[in-house]
């Protein structure tokens, strides 16, 4: 799917709304943009109606029935509408009724002098009201979608929140107590929602934007018929959010559209653009990951729409377009990320950087999905332990023969380390930073104490010590101290840093989180060595491409798919990380172990085929040159 996410959040103050707006135009831009679908605003943030509504607070600026044009352009577009409709925000009404606002922890009300907007409560009378708006939107314009934006669960103690939590004994003043309530809040509204909208369009298709899909939050998920991971890599979200996001949904078996935008930064931005060869790498991305492209773009309050950000989408539409053919299919991972539960995502980021980096394949999985399947399973959030139910199904898998990688906490069970990992935890180290000293061979920095930045555990071995713990020679606090920053490490202080055990490999400090937070490399180094090791030196996908390079393989109709990705990003401005040049590689070898033999390899969409060999059972070949992005077509 190609489409875009038309944002029009119009201050009341602005007149002459759709002034300048040409529905010929309008449709001129779809068909460049090679668009199959839109998100079109009905009401935005501000609250405010795009038609000419006999019951809702209409735009008092609107000069003309502007969603009326826009849906009539896309049904001669031939491209599908999707209504919009802001719901956690509605500007007009929170100020009409400010009873109606989220009420937070501390019982203050929301500061209305702020300029923006303002968090409404779904469990008040606005309920009622978006139920009436959702009705009359739907009923006259019978969209194929509808888009629900800012759906969270703030923890909320207005009234009517109080008064169902005092029903249902929960107390107001404890936090899991109102996540409860706020949960059950989320479902109703979106139960209210779901039911009013398919009461008039039964097949019309619902999505509830969070921003993000939390691991193993299926009522949050399953609400949704198709999945929209809004990610801009500019805007905050940054360049590896979205590929992570799909190492998750693309399982969840509903189709997935990746969203960013055509900003400089983020949403909201008049005037800022995203030039072309960024978009394009965005929308490769994408496809790679087996997801449609929804870019998005803010329409100026006359309407008139931006020349460029057509020009550019569509330039990224086609590009994506000619390859849809070689889209998706059932994605071969080797490993899995076990997330979810109650954990900071840091862990995750991190092992997710170290391996795309490394172009291992993988799933980020949440303890339902724990499978024999998957050779390896890491558990990465080294600050939380299992849960009961987690450990036995990890239990399971290791029994049948799956292994574990697991740091710092993330293997115990009421304090102890629950699988043989071959060591045995003591309690946490307050000394930061401290050092790991490899005792298997490392690509580089080999033999070196490495400096780690992440909390480490206390640990005893009871299995074989890969690495030395080095402590420093003392805790830098107070008045002790050496040097600019870290005390050295003390070669003669040594205790356990990583162990292995029949089950898997423990590392007692938390190497992705510190590749999250630090970017150091040191992790890097000290963890590829313990995935082949525990894979017993298989990897489906090896090759030259660098670093930032990305690799995705699929199997569809009999046949293997290779996606290749490249582009550097580079630091602009104060924490901007933005593409400029798509620097064109060469000699990309690739060499391949898959489940069944293959004798072509073909380019697609060119058709160019690539000669192929094969050694010790791996498929090897070279690219020539690759310039954003390769499929590659193996049968
Ligand atoms: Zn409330």
């Amino acid at each position: 799917m190609r489409c875009v996410h038309l944002d029009f959040h119009t201050s009341e103050e602005i007149p002459g709304i759709g002034k300048d707006f040409d529905k010929d135009e309008f449709v001129r831009a779809l068909k460049m943009a090679e668009l199959d679908s839109i998100s079109l605003f009905a009401k935005g943030h501000h609250g405010n109606f795009y038609y000419y509504s006999d019951k809702f607070r209409t735009h008092p600026g609107l000069v003309k029935p502007l969603l009326d044009l826009q849906v009539e352009a896309c049904r001669e577009a031939g491209v599908s509408a999707k209504i919009y409709i802001s719901a956690g925000l509605d500007e007009y009404s929170a100020k009409e009724h400010p009873e109606w606002l989220v009420v937070g922890m501390d019982g203050q009300p929301q500061n209305m002098l702020h300029p923006h907007f303002h968090r409404l409560c779904f469990n008040t009378p606005y309920l009622d009201l978006l139920v009436a708006q959702t009705e009359e939107v739907t009923r006259r314009y019978m969209p194929d979608g509808l888009f629900f934006d800012i759906i969270a669960e703030p923890a909320c103690t207005c009234r009517w929140c109080r008064a169902d939590m005092e029903k249902k004994g929960l107390d107001y003043r404890k936090q899991e107590d109102v996540m409860v309530q706020a949960r059950d809040v989320l479902h109703k509204f979106t139960d209210a929602i779901t039911s009013a909208a398919r009461a008039i369009k039964p097949d019309v298709y619902m999505f509830y934007n969070a921003g993000d899909f939390p691991v193993g939050r299926h009522d949050r998920i399953d609400v949704n018929d198709q999945l929209e991971a809004e990610s801009l890599p500019t805007g905050g979200w940054g360049y590896d959010h979205f590929p992570m996001s799909m190492a998750y949904i693309r399982k969840l078996g509903k189709n997935c559209i990746g969203m960013t935008g055509k900003f400089h930064k983020s949403w909201g931005e008049f005037g800022g653009f995203k030039y072309k060869d960024a978009l394009l790498y965005e929308a490769a991305q994408c496809l790679a990951f087996d997801a449609g492209v929804n870019v998005g773009d803010q329409l100026h309050p006359t309407g008139r729409v931006d020349t460029y950000t057509y020009e550019n989408i569509g330039n990224a539409m086609r590009y994506v377009k000619e390859r849809e053919p070689w889209r998706g299919g059932e994605y071969l991972p080797e490993i899995a990320v076990l997330s979810g539960g109650p954990r900071t995502p840091l862990g995750r980021t991190g092992v997710s950087r170290m391996l795309f980096e490394a172009k291992y394949q993988f799933d980020i999985i949440e303890p339902a999905e724990i499978s024999e399947k998957y050779p390896l399973i890491i558990l990465a959030d080294g600050d939380t332990e299992l849960s009961e139910d987690t450990y036995a199904a990890l239990r399971a898998y290791v029994d049948k023969g799956g292994k574990i990688l697991a740091c710092n906490k993330a293997p115990l069970l009421y304090g102890k380390v629950a699988f043989r990992l071959g060591a045995e935890y003591v309690g946490e180290d307050g000394v930061l930073p401290t050092y790991l000293q490899a005792k298997y061979p490392l690509a580089a920095a080999d033999g070196m104490a490495l400096a780690i930045y992440a909390p480490t555990a206390v640990c005893r071995a009871n299995g074989e010590i890969l690495a030395d713990k080095v402590e420093p020679y003392f805790k830098r606090e107070g008045t002790h101290f050496c040097s600019h920053n870290n005390t050295p490490c003390d070669y003669d202080k040594r205790s356990v840093g990583i162990t292995e055990g029949p089950e898997g490999i423990y590392v007692a400090a938390d190497l992705f989180q510190d590749y999250a937070t630090v970017g150091s490399l040191n992790s890097k180094q000290l963890i590829l060595p313990l995935l082949e090791k525990l894979l017993g030196g298989k990897k489906t996908v090896k090759t030259n491409l660098p670093t930032s390079g990305k690799t995705a393989l699929y199997r569809k109709d009999g046949k293997y798919l290779l996606h290749l990705l490249y582009a550097n990003t580079v630091k602009r401005g104060d924490g901007v990380e933005i593409i400029e040049d798509l620097v064109t590689l060469c000699d990309i070898k690739v060499s391949l172990d898959l489940p069944t033999p293959v004798t072509a390899a073909t380019l697609r969409p060119s058709g160019k085929e690539i000669p192929l060999t094969v050694e010790d059972g791996r498929v090897t070949f070279t690219l020539d040159r690759l310039r954003c992005s390769e499929i590659v077509e193996l049968k």
